[in-house]
């Protein structure tokens, strides 16, 4: 496999997925270079894997091509885990992608303002799933990434809750991170990393 479509429209996740796959001879395609953009499937499950799993057969069913699919969001442990599988919409804001991130993060700000830093231990998680377009799941990997929930949002890089995921070891928020710094310790990073082995043993095949 030289080729593999990636089911997403976030061009953060692409660029975050290519920097890992491409240098490695593995082309990675994004919905938008579709000729035709298939229908987007609700994601409506329970956990991350579950819906990276939706996505990548809906996708693979839908173009005729391997597929992979990643689902991410945050767990905030003073929150449950919280809000998990609905980061993206967690708020209910509807708008650009910025306006969603910038309410997501306005509510995360409020449900932790009274909890003490020591307690605001969160992580991104990823899930991924590859799959073929004849509906078999082909492989399937998971990355987190571990951090703490700071109020004050710090650094431009990145997307989504990146600026409020502190980092002690490095004394930086996520979003302080360069593309490079963020993809080795990231849990997009290290999903993709795992799924490398799979993807070459399919190109040897
Ligand atoms: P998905 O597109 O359904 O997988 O939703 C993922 C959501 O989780 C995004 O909209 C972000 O709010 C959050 N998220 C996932 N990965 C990251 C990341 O690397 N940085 C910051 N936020 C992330």
């Amino acid at each position: 496999m030289e080729e593999v479509l990636l089911a997403s429209g976030n061009p953060h996740k692409l660029d975050e997925v290519r920097a890992v796959l491409e240098p490695l001879g593995i082309k990675v395609l994004g919905l938008d270079d579709l000729p035709a953009v298939p229908e987007e499937p609700v994601e409506d499950a329970l956990t991350f894997e579950a819906n990276a799993r939706l996505k990548a057969l809906a996708y693979a069913r839908d173009t005729g091509r391997n597929a992979l699919a990643d689902d991410s969001g945050l767990e905030v442990d003073a929150l449950g885990g919280d809000p998990g599988v609905r980061s993206a919409r967690w708020s209910g804001v509807n708008g650009t992608r910025e306006e969603r991130d910038s309410a997501n993060n306005r509510k995360l700000i409020e449900s932790l303002r009274e909890v003490p830093e020591s307690e605001r231990t969160a992580r991104f998680v990823c899930a991924m799933c590859l799959a073929s377009p004849e509906g078999e799941v082909l492989a399937e990997t998971r990355g987190t990434f571990e951090g703490v929930i700071t109020l004050e949002p710090r650094g431009a890089n990145g997307f989504g809750y990146d600026p409020h995921l502190h980092l002690p070891e490095e004394g930086r928020t996520s979003a302080e991170l360069s593309p490079a710094e963020k993809n080795a310790r990231s849990h997009r990073g290290a999903a993709t990393r795992a799924m490398v082995p799979l993807l070459e043993a399919m190109t040897r095949d």
